[in-house]
């Protein structure tokens, strides 16, 4: 039998971290973020940053360098309360600002103040957004069934309280294996504050059995494991994705199928 339950590297474990909104703090959780070498998803609005001199916005960009810039809404409109219309410019306005910072197409999304229903995810559909994050953290590590419908593990306050939960099950069985952290920047506001996201840095860090990823890389590579083209026999494997993607056969076996090859493994 193959599972889709292994990620890049033949980890089994993935970690992830979402900010709102694109406070000044978020140049200090980068930092933090790079010294332990995790990932993090900052979803930024543009209301402001399109008043920015080319220089400035360029600047702005650069501090998410090692990360992934994605949407939050040009100014923070809640999806659900607003007419459809008004979606339509407050997300496709807000892609084209922050596309032009990041150098890339901007596809993910948080749902300000977590504000979200069927028709808003209809339209963030139609507007090319292939993922977005609830605020209904679940205090579990489940992968999302449906991307734009995606709750997080905790939110930051939370976090320390799981992290021994998560780091002491690496080797388990589980099926829900990603611990998906969210919050604000601006909510850091004591040292007392940095020092216990630190401290839940310096629990889930630098462990190979880990993948430390943006949202977008979780999405692009499960939408890639889910690509694959798999014989009746579980042998012969065709990967028609860039990305390479690992399975597991029999519980005992893991697999790469590089990207672009058909493999008998
Ligand atoms: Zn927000």
């Amino acid at each position: 039998m193959i599972q889709f339950n292994v990620y890049p590297d033949g980890k089994k474990r993935i970690v992830t971290f979402s900010y709102d909104d694109g406070h000044k703090n978020d140049q200090r959780l980068i930092e933090l973020f790079d010294k332990y070498g995790v990932k993090g998803t900052f979803h930024l609005n543009s209301k402001s940053l399109i008043t920015l001199s080319e220089e400035d916005q360029k600047a702005f960009g650069e501090r998410y360098r090692n990360h992934e810039i994605s949407c939050h809404t040009v100014s923070h409109g809640w999806p659900s309360k607003i007419p459809s219309a008004s979606l339509v410019g407050e997300i496709i306005e807000n892609r084209k600002a922050l596309e032009k910072i990041a150098g890339y197409p901007v596809i993910g999304m948080s749902y300000p103040s977590g504000s979200f229903n069927d028709n808003a995810i209809e339209v963030h559909k139609a507007c090319g957004i292939v993922y977005s994050r609830t605020t209904l953290s679940t205090g579990k590590f489940l992968l999302p069934d449906d991307f734009l419908r995606w709750h997080p593990t905790c939110h930051h306050k939370g976090a320390l309280a799981l992290c021994d939960s998560f780091m002491n099950n690496l080797d388990s069985e589980w099926t829900h294996p990603l611990f998906y952290i969210w919050g604000h920047s601006h909510e850091f506001r004591t040292e007392e504050d940095w020092r216990e996201i630190e401290t839940v840095l310096q629990k889930i860090s630098g462990n190979d059995k880990i993948w430390y990823a943006t949202n977008l890389d979780i999405y692009n590579y499960m939408t890639a494991q889910r690509q694959l083209q798999i014989s009746v026999d579980e042998r012969t494997f065709y990967n028609p994705t860039a990305i390479d993607v690992w399975v597991e056969r029999d519980k005992k076996e893991i697999l790469c199928i590089p990207k672009g090859q058909t493999v008998t493994l």
